[in-house]
């Protein structure tokens, strides 16, 4: 597995392999606002019962630094947490749970369900828009039906829009979602989500993308000749199938959606590798707890 070269495992171990280390740094990431008690909201407190807690001087509730995280009642040691989040973040291939289950001595069920949460921390915060050139295409996850050609129509397959900044011949930063099919209804979210309304958008002549123009004035769009006038963007295509396909054999619909987040924070974060860990942390602190109920049925 192909590692970080910027933070190797010898140096996350320096850094985080012990429980103290762990703790202290999510302490130092919890507050460094400041601190207020969760239940009389004083901003006073002294040092708590426990490792790295703060006791409020008001009301005298023990805060614990995982508490209200994704952290939270976590059975396997907080430094393993540290590492599965590393291995899942850093990790080329991303680290599935039968892997993360061997590597940690955990069952399997227990490191899947840490997996959700982590990929819950590298769902997109839609806060950083594409700029410039924009290519968006589509494309289907799924063995192709008999007879069937084109946007199909067919209920097993996944269907996924794509967006790719395309920056003088490279690629920029992207991003995905799953669709149910191909109407303009369907294909909007991508552009209010995730791309500005000022980009330069290219994409094929699927009448889909004719309604958009409305919010999206520099939209253009030129024939797909088969996909050699988007050569770049189905190069992505093609890496995204190949690493779903090989980290993640068995992806259902439901959970599709959570492996393109995680693919694209990921990808968005290429060039700047060091700060995929720490990111992917913080978001873990600040995400309210999940529980295997709550992920299960999420309208519980
Ligand atoms: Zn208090």
């Amino acid at each position: 597995m192909r590692l970080l070269k910027e933070l190797s495992r010898k140096e996350f171990r320096k850094n985080f392999g012990t429980k103290e280390q762990c703790m202290a740094y999510l302490s130092q990431k919890k507050w460094a606002d400041g601190y207020q008690c969760r239940k009389c909201s004083s901003e006073h407190y002294i040092k708590g019962k426990h490792l790295c807690s703060r006791r409020c001087k008001k009301c005298g509730y023990d805060e614990s630094p995982t508490a209200n995280t994704l952290f939270h009642k976590v059975k396997f040691g907080i430094e393993n947490a540290f590492e599965m989040v590393y291995d899942i973040t850093t990790s080329k291939k991303g680290a599935n749970s039968i892997w993360l289950a061997e590597r940690f001595g955990v069952r399997q069920p227990t490191a899947w369900l840490f997996r959700q949460k982590v990929q819950a921390a590298m769902k997109s915060s839609k806060a950083h828009p594409l700029i410039g050139d924009v290519h968006v295409d589509e494309f289907e996850i799924g063995t192709p039906q008999k007879g069937e050609q084109g946007r199909s129509k067919s209920e097993k397959k996944m269907r996924v829009v794509i967006a790719i900044e395309h920056r003088s011949g490279a690629c920029g930063r992207g991003y995905a979602k799953v669709i149910q099919d191909y109407s303009a209804a369907s294909l909007r979210p991508i552009f209010t989500e995730h791309i500005s309304s000022d980009a330069d958008v290219l994409a094929d002549k699927w009448t889909g993308y004719i309604p958009l123009k409305k919010s999206f004035p520099n939209l253009k769009q030129i024939k797909s000749d088969k996909g050699r006038n988007f050569p770049m963007i189905h190069q992505q295509i093609r890496n995204f199938k190949n690493w779903l396909r090989g980290v993640h054999s068995y992806c259902n619909k439901e959970h599709l959606e959570e492996y393109i987040d995680e693919y694209f924070f990921r990808f968005n974060r290429r060039n700047h590798r060091q700060s995929i860990l720490n990111k992917a942390i913080e978001r873990m602190i600040i995400h309210k707890p999940m529980t295997r109920k709550t992920l299960l049925n999420p309208e519980t």
